[in-house]
């Protein structure tokens, strides 16, 4: 499970703290260095972890919190208020344009997940209500556009392709004419990744911006990758000002670095994650609860 081994150090440290009935500043030092290591090792962002680690020491070293009449608790309910705050303060959600359609377009590094993404999203959008076309813009992936169409298959939702031999950013044009003219009113443009991040990639992906102006960027990042992922959010980010990410594999990620860092790395939210391979595993990020199922 996610933040397994974070959520029992936290626990742990935050629990001795809840047993003494009045708190020193010693105590409290002693208790945040022990986050500390336990968010390091949690694999979150060093930076990130100073500047949390600082905050919630001055919020606490104070009389108001170390003179009340449970101080322990005090901490606790800030450190929880903090790393709620470090995840986005409130569940972001997708940008739905005023005349619909509204065009998502999912971008990330090959294997981060984007094809079972596009699957996932449409389905909780078409749960939702809407329309959605899904739209196969990776012609150089053998077998891409096949894995979309089976995709789109298995949660009954059209895709549109132009095979691989025409340019991704005709195929995007194309098939917003197309989503329009069928009442589609949501397009979810599935775009190729790379192994790395290379500068064709980019171009290409900033050209279908350009060219079909989406009213939601959403990045996808693998959590299991770690740190690696929060550097990928990072040049995508300074490169197409992207929306939000997505975080896929949270189910296999045991240390939760990626979900702890992106948003206060990039300054971009965490709008969903993935939690497993089937159509239906995806939940909207909701910060607080995450925060909560850390602190227990
Ligand atoms: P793409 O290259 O970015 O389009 O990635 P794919 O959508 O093909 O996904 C790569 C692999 O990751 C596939 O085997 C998916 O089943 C798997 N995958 C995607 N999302 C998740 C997730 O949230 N949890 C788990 N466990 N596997 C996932």
């Amino acid at each position: 499970m996610v933040f397994e081994s974070l959520a029992e150090k936290l626990q742990n440290t935050l629990g001795k703290l809840k047993g003494k009935g009045k708190l020193t500043e010693k105590d409290v030092k002693e208790a945040m260095r022990e986050v500390k290591l336990a968010l390091l090792e949690a694999d979150v962002n060093f930076r990130v972890v100073k500047n949390f680690v600082n905050k919630v020491k001055e919020r606490s070293i104070g009389h108001e919190v170390m003179e009340s009449l449970t101080p322990g608790q005090q901490v606790v309910k800030i450190v929880n208020e903090e790393l709620t705050s470090l995840m986005g303060k409130e569940e972001s959600k997708i940008n739905f344009a005023d005349n619909p359609p509204t065009v998502i377009m999912l971008c990330g590094l090959q294997g981060a997940g984007k094809t079972t993404l596009s699957g996932k999203l449409g389905n909780l959008l078409k749960k939702k209500g809407k329309k959605p076309l899904l739209v196969a813009c990776d012609i150089y992936r053998p077998a891409a556009i096949k894995q979309l169409q089976v995709v789109g298959g298995q949660v009954d939702i059209p895709v549109f392709s132009m095979g691989d031999k025409q340019n991704p950013v005709n195929i995007a044009k194309a098939a917003l004419e197309h989503g329009k003219k069928n009442g589609n009113d949501v397009i979810i443009v599935d775009t190729a990744g790379r192994l790395h991040i290379d500068e064709g990639l980019m171009d290409e992906l900033g050209n279908i911006k350009n060219e079909i102006n989406p009213n939601e960027i959403l990045l996808v990042v693998d959590a299991m990758t770690g740190q690696d992922a929060v550097s990928v959010a990072e040049s995508f980010n300074e490169k197409l000002d992207i929306d939000g990410v997505v975080l896929t594999k949270l189910d296999g990620d045991a240390r939760g670095g990626a979900a702890l860092s992106i948003r206060a790395v990039t300054g971009k939210p965490l709008k969903f994650v993935g939690m497993g391979e089937k159509l239906e595993d995806l939940e909207p990020f909701h910060p607080d609860r995450m925060a909560s199922r850390i602190l227990g």
